[in-house]
């Protein structure tokens, strides 16, 4: 953990948007006031983040910038957001849908995507968006779960995955298809957009009136559907600024998918609120495209996440050289643990460091982060974002007990922040489970340094008992990292006699490195100098690659029940899985 401190300058400090006299002054009444709100106490998300800025005339500015896999560039302003999201509304409100109503959307990165997700806010109804690469199953079971009342997909996806289905989910009144031509029992979304009006009086939502439901990853179990509701966007317009330094104008990049929590909170609301140029990359991961993106589009901040950031290592610095990365002033990465190795990896290619930052499905926005302002502890998570209390506690009894500086407990948060979740559908009793003395408990395992500084140990379910040593899966996969040879890893316990439990490896190599029992000796050798031979894995098993999530989490689980030979559990999220 002792690894070398990245200083920031002062003119780097000094520049960032998140000071000491603000973290001081900070209350969320004073982020609720930075937002205009409609009359009556009203907040709706839509409005805040277009319609706002029209007012403000400032809707000539480009609030999305699309880049289609084919090519395509097409700018779109806060005024024709303003627009199309109107004509969306009237398209959902002459469905005779109402308020509260469930709109999901299953697309690609696509202009309309965004169009549906605000014109579903700004109509008061709930927006659920999934993942366009999910088959069948996952889709109806998702569907179930959150009751919708309407879906909006393209023409292939329908025939495909939902047409034969349809009729089995008995709240949905409408599918939308993307383009001009609709099958039977649809309703092509191109001409009822060109048709409805682009005014639409925004639905005057309260604070508490729910805005999404998010599901899971689908890491440690079956996916849960969080609830959030409209004042998150309080959360996410603040976030938006301190955590990754969004100010009007910024070029902006989040490479998550809206179908991932990240993907709508960072990817579409706290960019907006903030008034900023999104980038919207219709094509998945391409290693000389996202550089070329960088570069050609000026990036200046870019959010992202630990996979990718391992792809870029596993492809090596030369394949980043000859790039210009200069707009480049703020990289922050979100939705695993991010190894040591790659923060420096990061500041010795881009020049600038990653910011790791943590956060949840269930928390609706980033919690704990590495802002511009501070020095980074390559490892650390960072610290409490302002109205964040967090604390590491042990469960004792019935009760919880705060952990000491350096003790791994598990990671608490005080409620009340805005965008934290109001239920997880169908299953009151496991989000009643989640409360505990006051705090939401976080089901991850961390610790805190003397100086605040939070350090993400492993998930709950993930912590390996070995001879009475805790051990955290990341300390010994960020070791592994350290191997020249090494692109991923991910460390499980398997039960042992004499240990109880023992570490095992798992690791996926560079390109061009050959697996062999001679590299495996070298790998568990500067395992076992780096960790200790306590905590140093037994065995490293070669694979191709690892399983995870679509959205990029290693699924430590499934190597775990493969291992004992017990069911695999849920794998609705699971990307393709090669041994
Ligand atoms: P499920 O709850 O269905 O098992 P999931 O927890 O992966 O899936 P998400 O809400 O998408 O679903 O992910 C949040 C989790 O991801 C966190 O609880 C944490 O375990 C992990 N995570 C996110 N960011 C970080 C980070 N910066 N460092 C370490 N872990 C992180
Ligand atoms: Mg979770």
């Amino acid at each position: 953990m002792a690894v070398t401190t990245i200083r920031k300058t002062t003119a780097e400090k000094t520049a960032a948007t998140l000071t000491e006299t603000v973290r001081q002054g900070f209350t969320w009444e004073g982020a609720r006031a930075m937002l205009d709100g409609l009359p009556g106490g009203a907040l709706n998300i839509a409005y805040e983040a277009v319609d706002r800025h029209v007012v403000a005339g400032k809707g000539g500015e480009t609030a999305l910038l699309w880049l289609g896999k084919d090519g395509r560039r097409r700018p779109i302003s806060y005024d024709e957001l303003a627009r199309q999201t109107a004509r969306f509304a009237n398209v959902l409100a002459s469905a005779g849908l109402r308020r509260g109503d469930r709109v999901f959307v299953l697309s690609d990165r696509v202009p309309e995507l965004y169009i549906a997700a605000l014109g579903t806010l700004k109509a008061g109804l709930v927006f659920t968006p999934l993942f366009s690469a999910f088959g069948p199953d996952p889709i109806r079971m998702r569907m179930e779960i959150g009751e919708a009342t309407a879906l909006v997909t393209d023409a292939g996806t329908y025939r495909r995955k939902i047409a034969a289905w349809r009729d089995r989910i008995a709240s949905l009144r409408l599918v939308l298809i993307l383009g001009d031509e609709a099958p039977e029992g649809c309703v092509a979304l191109g001409p009822a957009l060109a048709s409805a009006s682009d005014r639409f009086e925004v639905a005057p939502t309260q604070p508490e009136d729910p805005a999404l439901i998010h599901f899971t990853s689908g890491t440690t179990g079956q996916p849960k559907g969080a609830v959030h509701v409209h004042g998150a966007v309080v959360m996410h317009a603040e976030t938006g600024r301190y955590a990754l330094e969004l100010t009007p104008g910024t070029r902006y990049w989040c490479t998550a998918d809206p179908g991932w929590v990240t993907g709508t909170s960072y990817g579409i609301i706290a960019p907006l609120v903030n008034r900023v140029t999104m980038i919207v990359d219709e094509a998945d991961f391409d290693l000389e495209r996202w550089y070329s993106i960088l570069q050609r589009e000026k990036v200046e901040v870019w959010y992202t996440a630990p996979t990718a950031i391992r792809m870029m290592m596993r492809a090596g610095k030369a394949a980043a050289t000859g790039h210009d990365f200069s707009a480049l002033r703020f990289m922050a990465s979100v939705g695993e643990p991010l190894n040591p190795e790659a923060v420096v990896w990061s500041n010795e290619v881009f020049g600038r460091p990653f910011h790791d930052n943590w956060w949840q499905t269930e928390t609706g926005g980033i919690m704990i982060a590495n802002t511009r302002a501070m020095d980074i502890r390559p490892g650390s998570m960072g610290r409490p974002l302002p109205g964040v209390e967090a604390g590491i506690v042990q469960r004792e009894g019935e009760g919880l007990r705060a952990s000491r500086d350096g003790e791994i407990g598990e990671l608490a948060l005080r409620p009340g922040w805005p965008s934290m979740m109001r239920a997880y559908l169908h299953e009151e009793a496991r989000y009643k489970k989640c409360f505990v003395g006051g705090w939401y408990l976080t089901g991850d395992l961390a610790l805190r340094d003397a100086d605040g500084y939070y350090w993400f140990v492993g998930r709950a379910d993930d912590l390996i008992k070995s001879s009475g040593h805790l051990i955290g899966p990341f300390e010994v996969e960020s070791a592994l990292l350290e191997h020249p040879a090494v692109a991923e890893a991910a460390a499980i316990g398997i039960p042992d006699e004499t240990a109880g439990e023992v570490v095992k490896a798992y690791v996926a190599l560079k390109p061009g490195v050959e697996p062999s029992e001679e590299l495996e000796r070298e790998i568990r050798g500067l395992a076992r100098k780096k960790l200790g031979p306590a905590v140093a894995p037994r065995a490293i098993v070669f694979r191709k690659t690892l399983p995870k999530t679509r959205s990029g989490k290693i699924m430590r689980r499934l190597l775990k029940a493969r291992e004992l030979g017990l069911p695999e559990g849920d794998i609705s999220t699971l990307e393709s899985d090669e041994t």
